[in-house]
């Protein structure tokens, strides 16, 4: 196990007291949490920033661009009108439809909120580029309103844990999303949505799951059948 896992994630190996999904999402996080520049001072025009340059895209890849544009354009306004000397940054990322949406949702919100970000989650799906997942990293780490996060990191950690057949449509299905709002911390929700990425991340990883030393492994339905068959 040395060297795969740290000293701080031991306490996470199964063995560890049982406890609810929520609790242990949100210790995970306070005690070995990624350290990322965009999760460090938390505005709402820093989170929109970072997950537009996280859409598929290796976190260490945006770290120093996410540095470049935050510290030089703290703002929507100030961003939107330096966009032609920042586009060659953004295009080193790759996909350069992203260009086209993220000016598209910045002069979006310069013309109807004066460059402010909105918190309503209906006003932040009409900016250009910005979905479901977008709208509620923005209310949660850049508002601090619980919201419900249904990326492929919680549905892969959710149809493990309750044993669901996961499918392009699940994260769209109303009782999934129910089932994953239930877990969601209404006093932490910014603790609890970055352990949920984080111990996706880190233990219930997309190909080899850390199912053997897992701490939820004799709650989750996967971990049990994995176990059983071993
Ligand atoms: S036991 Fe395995 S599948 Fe279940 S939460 Fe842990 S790592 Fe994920």
């Amino acid at each position: 196990m040395e060297g795969i896992i740290d000293k701080k994630q031991q306490k996470f190996i199964c063995g560890y007291n049982e406890m609810d999904i929520t609790t242990f999402l949100i210790q995970f996080y306070n005690e070995c949490g990624r350290d990322y520049p965009w999760r460090n001072e938390r505005t709402p025009f820093k989170v929109y920033l970072s997950e537009v340059l996280l859409q598929r895209t290796r976190a260490d890849q945006v770290e120093p661009v996410f540095r470049y544009l935050a510290t030089r354009y703290p703002d929507v306004k100030t961003l939107y009108h330096g966009f032609e000397e920042v586009k060659h940054a953004i295009q080193s990322l790759g996909r350069s439809c992203r260009l086209h949406y993220f000016k598209a949702g910045l002069e979006y919100l310069l013309d109807n909120y004066s460059g402010e970000i909105p918190s309503d989650r209906q006003k932040l799906m009409a900016v250009p580029g910005i979905g479901d997942y977008i709208a509620a990293a923005i209310r949660i780490f850049g508002f601090g309103i619980p919201d419900v996060i249904v990326d492929t990191n919680a549905v892969r950690f959710f149809c493990r844990f309750y044993g669901l057949q996961s499918t392009p449509e699940t994260r769209r299905r109303k009782s999934f999303i129910e089932l994953v709002t239930r877990h969601v911390s209404v006093s932490n929700c910014v603790e609890y949505s970055y352990g949920l990425l984080d111990f996706a991340a880190r233990f219930c990883q997309p190909v080899r799951p850390l199912c053997d030393i897992c701490a939820l492994k004799f709650q989750c339905k996967n971990g049990n059948i994995i176990k059983k068959y071993n």
